[in-house]
């Protein structure tokens, strides 16, 4: 049985056919400009505070354009992106270690496994450089070495050091900077502010986005807010996972909505599994942590030679331990891909060499770091890093190895978009993780913060200018029948959530949701599983509003309602995830199908058959997806096999 109906092609025509050098510069002076005077006559809906949308906002509303903006925090600056840990990467070569825009390009290019569209990485390189110099500006306080130059260091997949960073609260530092000058924007009256406001649908009037409808999540008050364009800048959805390392209201309802009303979702099943998280340590858990991958600079990682070997660290000698990622990956080592570095840890658990509870763990050892280092240089490094791991497991970092599991942590897929971030609706543009992004299958360390950052500070302003100057808006009110409709689909769907009055509680449907798909679409993939998937998916989502408990009412803060409101996108969400990963039929980055491998188990693409990005189309409630293709061209970076040996 197929799951899904195929459509024709779909193709970015917005990157010029120039040398990919000259490719952004080209676009920007082709883009119409809007003038400073005409700006302050155009709004512009922003949903999400994270690094990508308050650099957006703060830029646009420097710029003179209204912007009304929402997060569903108390706060724009407590968005998920304050968790952000290791750092940012930008070709900056100040070390003069080999580095350069190009070598950036091709790094990411070959990380994401030639999955990633090859003009929009050049453009990311291109701005890295920029994004440093602004958060600089702004005083974000990156590390640095005596000298006194930026300090960097290196992040998997790559052999320069180019990762800056502020200690392990780079997100936080980045976002600090992102926020005041937001803030600013706010105290001028250019901003219009909306927190603890979660956007419920998107509205597309005559086929563009022109509004939101959103609802106070204190009053429960559901309100229309319109605007000339909408972008979202909503963040990741690994939260379909139920566990994983995502904040615990990451959701994807934004998008979905988006989705539902005709925005393609590009790549849905490519997820990252990150080697380096705390292991779970119980059924009840709800919440996964990790570690920075900062950490594999200098943790060593291994695992007893011996299956089953059960005795404590400190009791194996140097001679019974394997450092497998050093054996195996010598010219990478501890700092190969996440996706690489994951797959080998759950290798050796499944081979019976893990440690800790369940053999579900590998060790990530200091004690080679210490030695040379000395513990305050570890500790000035890593501090905080090493307090949380204490504080979490009860296990000093310094005296014993941590241990690592791989769990969910970032999705490669989101709304797809053209080169200028818009999505198949006219008017929505898509920034940050929200979107499929530049990372192909496998996002390298460091490289999201770089990708918010240029989103929202350099790519979306100059391209939002062009759609306005090219578009003409009719006037748009509530009552217009768009609306009115949109405002009545959302409120149903809320009374029918309140109104089910079941037996089962949100949390154990996303439990369960999540088991299958950790199961059946995590780190490894099978036909099989995946069929297995899609045959029981639709049944919980039918058992769900069937029998769902959300107690409380729709007009106070009800928390359990606005979880069941993202749980039941999530739902629709994972069953499209399997979908996608069940028709591509070879392995590449973190999408694993075991029935393509090499002979030593890494990922093997079939680049005749798949070098293209996956489009989902919404088919209708309860209809089969359509599948469109944008094929991937490599003209620069040549398509081989993967290598980190
Ligand atoms: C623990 C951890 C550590 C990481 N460390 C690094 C790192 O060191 N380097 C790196 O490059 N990347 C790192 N990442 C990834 C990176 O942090 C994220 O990809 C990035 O911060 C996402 O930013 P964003 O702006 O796209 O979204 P987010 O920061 O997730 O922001 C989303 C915003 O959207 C709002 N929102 C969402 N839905 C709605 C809605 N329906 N209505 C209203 N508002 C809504 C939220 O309120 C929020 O303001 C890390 C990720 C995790 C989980």
């Amino acid at each position: 049985m197929t799951f899904f109906k195929l459509g024709d092609d779909i193709a970015d025509t917005r990157a010029p056919d120039v040398p990919i050098e000259q490719r952004w510069d080209k676009r920007r002076f082709d883009a119409k400009l809007v003038n400073p005077a005409n700006r302050r006559r155009h709004s512009v809906i922003i949903v999400g505070t994270g690094l990508a949308g308050g650099a957006a906002g703060a830029t646009l509303a420097e710029q003179g354009y209204h912007v009304i903006q929402f997060c569903y925090q108390d706060s724009p600056r407590r968005a998920h992106s304050i968790a952000a840990q290791g750092g940012i990467n930008a070709a900056k070569n100040y070390r003069n270690d080999g580095d350069s825009v190009y070598r950036l390009f091709y790094d990411t290019v070959k990380g994401g496994d030639f999955r990633a569209r090859e003009s929009n990485v050049y453009r990311l390189a291109q701005t890295s450089t920029q994004i440093i110099d602004q958060c600089v500006a702004q005083g974000v306080p990156f590390a640095r070495e005596y000298s006194g130059l930026l300090d960097t260091r290196s992040f998997g997949g790559v052999q320069v050091a180019r990762t800056f960073y502020a200690r392990g609260q780079t997100g936080q530092q980045l976002l600090i900077g992102a926020y005041q000058a937001l803030s600013r924007q706010i105290d001028a009256g250019n901003v219009e502010m909306h927190e603890r406001t979660e956007m419920l649908d998107l509205i597309v009037v005559d086929g563009r986005a022109r509004g939101i409808v959103a609802r106070d999540l204190v009053t429960g008050q559901i309100s229309t807010y319109l605007a000339d364009a909408v972008v979202l800048a909503t963040g990741g959805y690994g939260n379909v996972f139920y566990l994983s390392t995502n904040a615990k209201n990451s959701n994807a309802s934004a998008i979905w909505r988006a989705h539902r009303r005709g925005a393609y979702f590009a790549n849905p099943c490519y997820t990252q599994i990150h080697p380096t998280c705390i292991p779970r340590s119980g059924e009840y858990q709800s919440k996964l942590t990790l570690m920075s991958e900062s950490l594999r600079n200098d943790g060593r990682i291994w695992v007893p030679k011996k299956a089953g070997d059960t005795r404590s660290p400190d009791q194996i000698p140097e001679e019974e331990r394997d450092y497998y990622l050093e054996r195996i990956y010598p010219g990478f080592g501890n700092l190969v891909p996440r996706d690489i570095a994951s797959r080998a840890a759950k290798n050796q658990c499944d081979l019976g060499r893990g440690v800790g509870p369940g053999g579900l763990g590998v060790y990530l050892d200091f004690a080679d770091a210490i030695r040379r280092l000395g513990e305050d240089k570890v500790r000035e490094k890593y501090g905080n890093l090493f307090e949380m791991y204490d504080r979490i497991t009860g296990e000093d970092p310094y005296k014993v190895p941590m241990r690592i599991y791989p769990a969910v942590h970032y999705t490669m897929g989101g709304l797809w978009v053209d080169y200028d971030l818009q999505s198949t609706i006219p008017g929505c543009f898509v920034v940050g993780e929200a979107n499929f992004s530049d990372h192909g299958a496998n996002r390298l360390g460091a490289s999201a913060l770089m990708q918010g950052l240029a989103d929202g500070y350099f790519v979306l302003p100059p391209m939002l200018g062009n759609y306005i100057a090219s578009s003409k808006f009719d006037k748009v009110t509530e009552a217009h029948p768009d609306v009115v409709e949109t405002v009545n689909e959302a409120t149903g769907r809320l009374t029918k959530l309140l109104s089910i009055n079941g037996e089962r509680t949100v949390d154990s449907f996303h439990r369960e949701l999540g088991e299958i798909m950790w199961d059946e679409c995590g780190m490894a993939r099978s036909e099989d599983g995946l069929r297995k998937a899609l045959g029981r998916l639709p049944e919980l989502r039918e058992e769900f509003w069937r029998s769902v408990k959300v107690p409380g009412t729709g007009s106070q803060v009800n928390q359990s309602l606005e979880r069941a409101n993202r749980v039941s996108d999530f739902l629709e969400l994972g069953e499209l995830m399997c979908v996608d990963a069940l028709h591509r039929e070879e392995s590449c980055g973190g999408h694993f199908r075991v029935e393509s491998q090499t002979p030593d188990g890494e990922a093997r693409r079939d680049d005749e058959r798949f070098a293209y990005a996956g489009a989902w189309e919404f088919g209708g409630t309860g209809e089969q997806p359509i599948l469109h293709k944008e094929p991937l061209n490599f003209d620069y970076v040549h398509l081989a096999q993967r290598n980190y040996a």
